[in-house]
C-alpha cells in the first residue's frame, strides 16, 4: 500500500468523514464501510456512511447499520451538503465513479481528499490515496491490513471483527473460490482471535432466507434455467413481473447465478434481471474465461475475472438475445477451460 504515513498523518486530527460503498452493496462493500467506519469513529472522526441504494435484510445485523444513510431522493440536499462538507471520502469496495449512481457527480465535484480501499480490476483515476490490490480476495481484507499499517489493530473489536470476517467469507464464496489465499485464512484467524463469531455471521448471511426467496429459487431453477451446451454456459432471466410475484427483496436473487455455474461442465453464467432501473447482469465464470471482460466490453460493467457485472440499456428479451449472441466471440476460450 502506498503513502500510509501521509495518510496517517492526515488522519491525526479529527476529521469530517463520509464512507460510500457501491451501488446495492453486498457484505463486503457494506462490511468493509462499517468496519472501517467504526475504526474511524475510534479515532475520534466525525464517520457518515452513505449508500447509494438499499441492501439486503440480511445484512442488517452489522453494527452501524442502523446509522446508514441510504440516498433518496428527499435526501438529495442533505447527502450533496454531507459530501460537500467533508474532509475526507472514502470509496470502499469500487474504483469507478460509474458504480454509486447519483453520488457519483457529488463525489466528482467535492473537494475532499478521495481515498479508495478496493480491490476490482481496472480502477479510474479520481483518488488521492489508493488502497488497491487485485490480490485481495475482498476488501474487507485490505480494510484489516490497512488498520494494521497504521498501527490501529487494538481498534478492532468484535462488531469490527465480524463486519469484515462477512465480507471475506462472502467474496471468497465461503472460502470456495480461487482468491481464497493463505493470506485470506491468515486474516481470519486474525479475526477471529478479535472476537468474531464465525458461525453466528455464518447463519446470519445464509441461513435467513424468506420463504418467499426459496420458492423463488425452485422457480427460477426448475422453470427459467437455459443451458447451453456448445457455450458451457448457463444462464437464467428474471423479469420484473417475475421478481413481483415472489415478493422479491434486495438481496434474494444473490447466489443464483452460482447455481447455474454449479452444473457439471459449465464454465460461464450469467442472471439477467430487469429492475426498476433497467437490466442488470451477473456474471461468473471457472478458471481461465474472464466474466470481467464479457462484461466491460459488452455491458457497460465490470468487477473480477470470475465474478462481473453489468447492465443493458435494452429490455429484457433483446438483453438475453445480445447474451447469447456475444457466446460465440468467445467459443474458443470457453471451451479451453479446463
Ligand atoms: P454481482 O454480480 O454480485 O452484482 O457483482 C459481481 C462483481 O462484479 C462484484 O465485485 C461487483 O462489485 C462487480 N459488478 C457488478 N455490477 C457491476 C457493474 O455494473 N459495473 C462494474 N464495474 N462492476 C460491477
Ligand atoms: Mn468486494
Amino acid at each position: 500500500m502506498q503513502n500510509v504515513e501521509a495518510f496517517k498523518e492526515l488522519l491525526s486530527s479529527p476529521k469530517k468523514i463520509v464512507v460510500i460503498p457501491h451501488y446495492k452493496p453486498d457484505a463486503d462493500a457494506l462490511g468493509s464501510c462499517l468496519g472501517w467506519a467504526g475504526i474511524l469513529k475510534k479515532k475520534g472522526h466525525h464517520v457518515q456512511v452513505i449508500s447509494p441504494t438499499d441492501y439486503p435484510i440480511f445484512l442488517k445485523w452489522m453494527k452501524g447499520e442502523d446509522e446508514v444513510l441510504v440516498f433518496q431522493e428527499e435526501r438529495r440536499l442533505q447527502i450533496e451538503r454531507q459530501v460537500q462538507e467533508a474532509d475526507l471520502l472514502f470509496c470502499v469496495d469500487f474504483s469507478g465513479l460509474g458504480r454509486i449512481g447519483e453520488l457519483g457527480k457529488m463525489v466528482e465535484a467535492s473537494e475532499a481528499v478521495k481515498v479508495i480501499i478496493d480491490h476490482h480490476l481496472e480502477p479510474e483515476g479520481f483518488a488521492d490515496y489508493l488502497f488497491w490490490s487485485t490480490q485481495a480476495a475482498a476488501t474487507a481484507e485490505l480494510v484489516y491490513e490497512l488498520t494494521v499499517q497504521m498501527g490501529d489493530r487494538g481498534l478492532i473489536d468484535k462488531d469490527i471483527a465480524e463486519c469484515l470476517y462477512a465480507g471475506i467469507n462472502t467474496d471468497t464464496g465461503s472460502f470456495k473460490h480461487s482468491n481464497t489465499t493463505k493470506n485470506v485464512h491468515l486474516v481470519v484467524a486474525e479475526l477471529i482471535d478479535l472476537g468474531a463469531d464465525t458461525s453466528k455471521v455464518g447463519n446470519l448471511i445464509y441461513d435467513t432466507n424468506s420463504l418467499s426467496r426459496l420458492k423463488l429459487m425452485g422457480y427460477a431453477l426448475s422453470k427459467k434455467l437455459v443451458v447451453l451446451k456448445r457455450y458451457k454456459t448457463a444462464y437464467l432471466s428474471l423479469s420484473k413481473e417475475e421478481l413481483l410475484s415472489f415478493h422479491t427483496q434486495t438481496g434474494d436473487t444473490e447466489g443464483l447465478v452460482n447455481y447455474a455455474l454449479s452444473l457439471k461442465g459449465v464454465v460461464f453464467a450469467a442472471l439477467i434481471t430487469e429492475r426498476e432501473d433497467g437490466v442488470k447482469l451477473s456474471l461468473r465464470s471457472k478458471g481461465s474465461f474472464s466474466a470481467n471482460e464479457v462484461a466491460r466490453d459488452h455491458f457497460s460493467g465490470g468487477g473480477h475475472r470470475n465474478a462481473a457485472g453489468g447492465r443493458s440499456e435494452l429490455d429484457l428479451k433483446a438483453t438475453v438475445e445480445k447474451f447469447e449472441s456475444v457466446l460465440p466471440l468467445y467459443l474458443k476460450q470457453l471451451n479451453n477451460v479446463n
